[in-house]
């Protein structure tokens, strides 16, 4: 039995869609719509005009057209090695239009005298008759179809298993049930002010538009929405973040000097500038939050390290969270050479610890017995309880959501005051979008690196270069040089480089004889951290490796790369890479072995090997994947773009930020009852972001 249409809801699965089988349903849910709510959503990325069928005594040359008429004669001409064609002549009661497909001989077997076709395409004058050249056309079987009238034909995102064509079917089949059940988070009164249609418009317009303003019109309400979300999430952030607490820990100058002095060397210009910032942040009675930009090897660990002795010069604890157990030993490993003979208590909580161990690193932690205390984010869904926490440095922030760090905050008493928090990236916001996403939100950029750094020199090459690379990887690993060899993957089909393929063409070959070894995120933790040891200690020569090394690796002798396939990495992740190399006094290399298909991966690897400044390249990366799916702007867990356009879009950002910050002065919690709604979908983006 059919089902009845009208039984639909938002939430009912694509395959309550009148004419969706289970084949359709899982091709749809395979696309990533498997609800009516998600069909809804899927909007067409563009629209194409058909025209409205004419007679063909009513087609103009030059213009697209749609006609149907009658085949008389069907010819294949043209001969071996010239264009073959197929040619048909179509006749209506008005006129005659001749019909020529290139390349299509195989036609002759579905075109034939005295079938019925419809054919759309542009018609030109070709002596004395009108010709459509390369039409696309139906062939009229069985019952007339009606006359097809002029519209936008919406053109969505489809895949290998089903056409837009078929999923445009099965939108049109719900589209008129499920627009009345859409409701809308934004009062009547409050669209018709800002000019917005309502939300079940908005949609209407972009599935089935009448005309072509509808499409502007409803993008423009589906973008406000993105931005007011973006805004809503940002002020309320930062309004509940000014509401709360925090102990001030003002620096004095003996605090200061006494930190500087434990340092080996003297700090950049940009580092005293991100000093300053967080000094100045201490010393207030609201929670820092600030955000800390530095490019790769500007050193941020040593301000996380003043932030952190900063806390404990006043008797409080700080804690440093890494992204990678990897990154929170390193970070251990490297504090506690500058902490040496210092009275300050370190400790590290590792997933590797010893079940007793851990337990006693955590008893001290509560007890108050440990002052800094470094770890993986673990540490804040594993909910250790910190006995007076001052001070949280996130580093290499990317890899952290909005929703960790307010997991942090509230594991924290909610009487005590809220830690000052800083994040570290190396992934910075570029310029020009960081005042549009956040106004005035705290962020430092730590500018310039340290003294003493050898350059690094970026070459791209083909496979094709193969020897050269080779020559390349022998001569320096022969010199004592250390060498990273990254690959896009553990283990892949023969045609791709990887782990296992490139460990033995390179032990076989350029290496044979060296120490050569691997690390990728299968190997356990032990064995990774083992082979990363013996790497920093300079016992293996080369490091064949997949992304894992990608964030805040530090082995100064590495002075060369090579990364295979360097066209499937991002932009961000290149810079990263590279940022592995050139730490040490040595000039370093980095081969970039590329063979660019698509224009945007040509743009990433021209702009990789032509600056090694990550805020330059952040502003590239922007102009080439444009801001919906920027690093930068996930990074801050914030509700995903999809139809705004944070640069072009510049009068709507202006106005969310106005609205968003009106609404919450009124509603500071968004909790009356007509905020609900707003409220659960602002809940939902927010939480889709930090997936
Ligand atoms: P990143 O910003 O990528 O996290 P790190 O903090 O790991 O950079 O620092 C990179 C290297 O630079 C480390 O070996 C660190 O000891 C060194 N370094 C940091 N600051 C300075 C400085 N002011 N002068 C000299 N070396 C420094
Ligand atoms: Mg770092």
């Amino acid at each position: 039995m059919p089902r009845a249409a009208a039984s639909i809801a938002l939430t009912s699965p694509v395959e309550d869609v009148p004419g969706v089988g289970p084949e359709l349903g899982d091709a749809l849910r395979a696309l990533g719509v498997p609800s009516v709510a998600h069909l809804i959503n899927h909007l067409p990325f563009r629209h194409e005009r058909e025209e409205a069928e004419q007679p063909i005594n009513q087609i103009s040359p030059g213009q697209r057209a749609a006609t149907r008429g009658e085949v008389s004669s069907t010819r294949v001409s043209g001969g071996y090695g010239r264009a073959r064609r197929f040619e048909a002549v179509l006749m209506d009661e008005t006129g005659r239009l001749d019909v020529v497909w290139f390349h299509r001989p195989g036609l002759h077997r579905t075109i034939h005298p005295g079938m019925r076709l419809l054919v759309s395409g542009q018609a030109r004058r070709h002596g004395p008759y009108l010709r459509m050249a390369n039409p696309a056309f139906r062939v009229i079987d069985g019952e007339e179809p009606p006359r097809r009238q002029a519209r936008l034909r919406p053109i969505y995102p489809a895949s290998e298993r089903i056409t837009s064509g078929a999923i445009e079917r099965v939108v049109g089949a719900a589209l008129e049930d499920a627009l009345p059940l859409i409701e809308d988070h934004l009062p009547e009164a409050f669209c018709r002010e800002r000019d917005l249609p309502s939300l079940a418009e908005a949609y209407r317009m972009l599935h089935a538009p009448t005309d072509e303003e509808e499409i502007p019109r409803a993008r423009r309400r589906l973008a406000y929405d993105e931005l007011l979300f973006l805004q809503l999430a940002i002020l309320r952030d930062r309004l509940a973040n000014d509401l709360r607490r925090a102990a001030p820990l003002p620096v004095t100058e003996e605090i200061d000097a006494r930190i500087r002095g434990r340092l080996p060397f003297a700090l950049t210009p940009g580092q005293d500038e991100a000093v300053a910032d967080i000094a100045r942040d201490l010393s207030r009675d609201r929670p820092a939050n600030r955000l800390i930009q530095g490019d790769v090897g500007s050193g941020k660990t040593v301000v996380a390290l003043y932030a952190m002795l900063a806390a404990a010069a006043h008797g409080r604890q700080a804690a440093l969270l890494a992204p990678t157990e990897l990154l929170a030993e390193q970070h251990f490993e490297s504090v506690s050479g500058l902490l040496k003979g210092s009275r300050v208590r370190l400790a590290l909580v590792s997933a590797s610890l010893a079940s007793a161990e851990r337990e006693r690193v955590e008893a001290d932690i509560a007890a108050g017995h440990a002052d800094l205390i470094i770890g993986t984010h673990a540490l804040l869904t594993e909910r250790v309880g910190f006995r007076d926490l001052g001070v949280v440095v996130i580093d290499e922030q990317h890899r952290f959501g909005v929703r960790q760090r307010t997991a942090l905050q509230s594991s924290t008493r909610a009487d005590a005051p809220a830690p000052h928090t800083f994040v570290m990236t190396a992934t910075p916001i570029p310029r020009s979008l960081t005042q549009t996403i956040f106004g005035d939100l705290d962020i430092t950029s730590i500018r310039g690196l340290p003294p003493g750094r050898g350059r690094i020199q970026t070459l791209v090459r083909t496979p094709a270069d193969r020897a050269e690379i080779d020559a390349v990887l022998t001569e320096r690993c022969a010199r004592g040089e250390q060498a990273y060899i990254v690959v896009p993957a553990i283990e892949t089909d023969a045609s791709l480089a990887d782990v296992r393929s490139t460990l033995e063409r390179i032990r076989g070959g350029p290496l044979a004889g060296r120490r050569v070894a691997a690390v990728h995120g299968r190997l356990s933790r032990a064995s990774r951290q083992a082979v990363m040891e013996r790497f920093r200690l300079g016992a293996i020569d080369a490091l064949v490796a997949t992304t894992v090394i990608e964030v805040g690796v530090d082995v100064p002798n590495a002075s060369l790369m090579v990364v295979e396939h360097a066209e499937r990495f991002g932009l961000a992740q290149l810079h990263q890479l590279r940022g592995r190399i050139g730490r040490g006094g040595r000039d370093s290399l980095c081969v970039l072995v590329a063979e660019p298909r698509t224009p945007d991966a040509q743009a990433r690897i021209e702009a990789i090997a032509a600056t090694s400044d990550g805020f330059a390249l952040a502003e590239k990366d922007l102009e080439i994947r444009g801001p919906g799916d920027l690093a930068g702007v996930r990074q801050s867990g914030a509700p995903a773009l999809r139809v705004a356009d944070l640069l072009r879009d510049t009068a709507l950002v202006a106005l969310a930020r106005r609205d968003a910050r009106d609404w919450l002065t009124r509603s500071p919690r968004l909790n009356r009852p007509e905020d609900t709604l707003l409220a659960r979908r602002l809940d939902k983006a927010i939480r889709a972001a930090g997936e």
